[in-house]
């Protein structure tokens, strides 16, 4: 059966030093409390190997936020999907939109970051969702289809079925604007459903897919009581302990 997952996203935040203290903090208040989801902390590639180092004992996750589409070489400033693996870090968050948007990030070169990953034994959280001019063109099916079959769908079974994936519409993206419950379920099943028709339905089944968007402590519990929503992958409600750990009670 699919896990249930809440994964933080810090996006470009946190120092050093306060990456760790957080990283302290929320195995303290998760070894008192026992999570009933798997937790992943997506951090910056600074953190990475401390936070897999903290957490090696527990069953929290640690993730990047992206790598490279390349596997070693003259790219200076890039990451590559080897040297997260060798950090102790398990997840990689791919195609997030604000790497699509600011970083020309295309489905092809996307394509190539999922299969490194892959290669390399790491979690590809992937992330798709439509702009807010397209869900009021009513587009929002055709656009998320398009971001899946243009990276994902080439994957063989087995490849496809390591994959998360992450419904995150960017209308919603630190705008304090979440999807309603009842969109998020739409989207979600019709992600599975398409899922369903290209890799048959016993992976689709077990396809975890997260909802990202303004997902809080107080909207949480909603959300992922959605029967195709999985849990949420989380940016701003992902900085403070108190806040994650509200989200991670979504699932209480
Ligand atoms: C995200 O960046 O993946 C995200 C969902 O951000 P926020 O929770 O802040 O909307």
């Amino acid at each position: 059966m699919r896990k249930n997952i809440v994964a933080g996203n810090w996006k470009m935040n946190k120092t050093f030093q306060e990456g760790i203290e957080f990283a302290k903090e929320l195995k303290d208040v998760l070894a008192n409390e026992k999570p009933n989801c798997d937790v992943v902390i997506c951090s910056p590639f600074i953190h990475l190997a401390s936070l897999a180092t903290i957490l090696e004992v527990t069953e929290i996750g640690v993730g990047a936020e992206n790598c490279a589409d390349k596997v070693s070489g003259a790219y200076t400033g890039e990451v590559s999907a080897a040297m997260v693996a060798s950090t102790g870090a398990k997840y990689v968050i791919l195609g997030h939109s604000e790497r699509r948007a600011y970083y020309g990030e295309t489905a092809e070169i996307l394509k190539e970051k999922v299969k490194l990953a892959l290669a390399n034994d790491l979690t590809p959280i992937f992330c798709i969702g439509e702009v807010l001019e397209e869900r009021e063109a009513e587009k929002q099916n055709e656009v998320v289809y398009n971001q899946l079959a243009d990276s994902l769908f080439e994957l063989s079974d087995e490849d496809f079925s390591k994959i998360v994936l992450a419904y995150e519409p960017v209308w919603a993206i630190g705008t304090g604007k979440t999807a309603s419950s009842a969109q998020a379920q739409e989207m979600h099943a019709y992600i599975r459903s398409v899922i369903a028709k290209k890799f048959g339905n016993e992976i689709a089944d077990n396809t975890s897919i997260l909802y990202g968007g303004s997902c809080n402590p107080s909207n949480a519990k909603e959300l992922f009581s959605n029967p195709d929503v999985d849990g949420g992958l989380i940016g701003g409600a992902s900085l403070k302990v108190n806040d994650f750990k509200g989200v991670i009670e979504g699932f209480n």
